[in-house]
This record gives structure tokens, sequence and C-alpha cells, in this order.
């Protein structure tokens, strides 16, 4: 590809490739120093020394480091698919049952769920993710095959699937989930069986993708809701600008502030250890590493995407 001209520098394929080269090795000493997400007992197996890479431009390039083609559990960033198919089924409508507003609090919390009276702060705390996950429930006969379906097409990888072990795990653990879930249908606010939603929102969280496939994924997102490459439009541009801005605000769990603050970019992060990010117009990004700091974001991954937009000087500001 030709080279291309961002905010005054020029990149061409080997700048990308080595400024990915030098974060990996930049990031290496924090490797060790996460805690990978023990309270999902089949998480705390997984082998901290993981760190990959990938970066995918609009017009199709790909770049990748390290362990990028190596799966792992999406997590929560699964909810940024689940909100997408909600928010298009349901339009505004949706933001009658979730808000949209930082929570300031720990993404499993249920303090702030009573005060609020079973209406969460935003779709991306578990509360709200779960709300979202009803609202899909509510839609289709079999919820769950029908997300993965819509993940594999988004990914263009068919052969995405679950990991029977993650989700079994999350089930025989997730008592907080099961409390927040029959806590909001007490106030009306779920409307299937609680089972049946928690098993959609367990298992769209046990998905394993690697940064490729997310890199992939979230490009629909950098083009104003229409994939670049597949021409399929998943949101309207008005709805891919309210998805980010919730990405931005509140994607990185209590500590969105500082993710903004340092890396500049809308991105959602999960337990498993990845975050994915975008550039409108311009780029999607995702990085993988297992070990987490204490507000649940990976703690190398925040490092590697606050060292891209620094190297490239290309943020979202
Ligand atoms: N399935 C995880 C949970 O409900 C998602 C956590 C996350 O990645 O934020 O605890």
């Amino acid at each position: 590809m030709p080279d291309m001209t961002i905010a005054n520098k020029t990149f061409s394929n080997n700048s990308w490739q080595s400024i990915l080269e030098e974060i990996k090795e930049e990031v290496a000493p924090l490797l060790s120093q996460g805690q990978v997400a023990a309270y999902i007992p089949e998480l705390g197996r997984v082998d901290k020394n993981k760190f990959g890479m990938a970066v995918r431009l609009i017009n199709g390039d790909l770049f990748e480091i390290g362990d990028s083609k190596t799966n792992f559990s999406v997590q929560s960033i699964s909810k940024v698919f689940t909100l997408t198919k909600a928010f298009s089924i349901l339009k505004d409508e949706l933001w009658k049952r979730v808000g949209k507003e930082p929570s300031g609090n720990p993404f499993n919390s249920l303090i702030q769920l009573e005060r609020e009276n079973g209406k969460p702060r935003n779709p991306f705390i578990n509360a709200g993710a779960i709300v979202v996950a009803d609202c899909i429930a509510n839609n289709y006969d079999d919820p769950l095959n029908y997300m993965i379906r819509f993940i594999r097409e988004l990914a263009d990888n068919k052969n995405l699937k679950l990991n029977v072990n993650v989700f079994q795990s999350e089930k025989k653990t997730g008592h907080r989930n099961a409390a927040l879930a029959h806590f909001m249908k007490s106030y009306g606010n779920i409307q299937s069986e609680v089972g049946d939603v928690l098993d959609l929102y367990f298992g769209h969280c046990s998905l394993e993708l690697n940064c490729v496939d997310l890199s992939n994924a979230f490009l629909y997102l950098a083009n104003h809701g229409t994939h670049p490459i597949s021409g399929k439009t998943y949101l309207s541009a008005s709805q891919a600008k309210r998805l980010n801005a919730l990405l931005l605000t509140c994607g990185t769990y209590d500590a969105a502030g500082d993710f903004a603050f340092k890396v500049g970019m809308p991105g959602k992060s999960g337990v498993g250890g990845g975050i994915a990010a975008i550039i409108p117009g311009l780029l999607s990004i995702s990085v993988w590493s297992p070990g987490l700091d204490k507000h649940g974001n990976s703690l190398a991954g925040v490092k590697a995407l606050e060292l891209f937009t620094t190297k490239t000087g290309i943020s979202i500001f």
C-alpha cells in the first residue's frame, strides 16, 4: 500500500510495523506485573506473559505483532456487539432501560442500582450489559447462537466459538451477576427469565477471539457504522457516534477518564486482558495481555495503546 500522511507524519507499511515492534519491546517489563482475573477460575489459569496487538486500517491493511492470532476470552468486549444489536433493534427506546453516564463504581457494583431504581448507569457495566442481553433475548429464539453468528460475521471468522469451560466457570461462580439480574427483574427491567438472560450474557462473555478478529470486528465503528470492507451497515452514522461516545466515557471500567487522558481513543476492555479501540475514519486496534491493573484493564494493554497514540501522534483529539 502507498504511504499515508496523517497529522503531518508519513506512514509506510514499515513504519506501522516498526511502531508495533517498539511497543512490544517497551511493554515487556509490565507483563509480569498485572493480575489475571482469577475471580473467574478458568481465567486464572491463563499465561500472563502473552502479548499480542493488531491494527486494521479502514483501507484493509493489517499490521500485527506477538500473540495476535492466539485466542483469548473477550469477556466485556463482547458487550459492544450486543449493544450494537440492541441499539439497532430498539433505537432510542433502549435508553429508557439503560443510562449513558459513567458509573464511577466497580463494574459489578450493586449499590448504585438500588439508588437508581434498577436502571443501570450505562450498557458496559455488568448490570447494563445484562439489560442489553435481555433486549436481545426478547427478540430471538436462540439469542446466543444468533449473537455468535453476528460476531463471526463482524470478525470475518467462521470458526469463532465460546469456551465451554469459561462459560461453565462463569455460570457456576457468577452469583453477583445473578444478583444484579434478579434485582433488576424486581424493578421490571428484565423481561425474559433470569436464567435465559444470564446464559446469553455468560455465553457472549465466554467467546474467544484473537487480536486480528477483534480489529476486524471493530472496523464498522471506525467507519461510521458501516464495515468498510464488506460494505455492510450495522449502525447509522449517528448511532455509531453515540456508541463511540459511550466507549470513550464508559468503556474501560471506572478508569475511563484515565484511559481517555492517556490513550485518547474510544475503546472497550475485558477482564480477559483484551482491549479494542478505534480512531474514526482511520483504524481499529486491539491488544491482548492477560495481566490486569486494579480497575480490571490490561496493564500492558493500556500502556501499549498509550504508546501507539504517542508514537504515531494520532488520536481522536
Ligand atoms: N463475564 C464477566 C463478568 O460478568 C465480564 C467482566 C468483564 O470483562 O468486565 O464478571
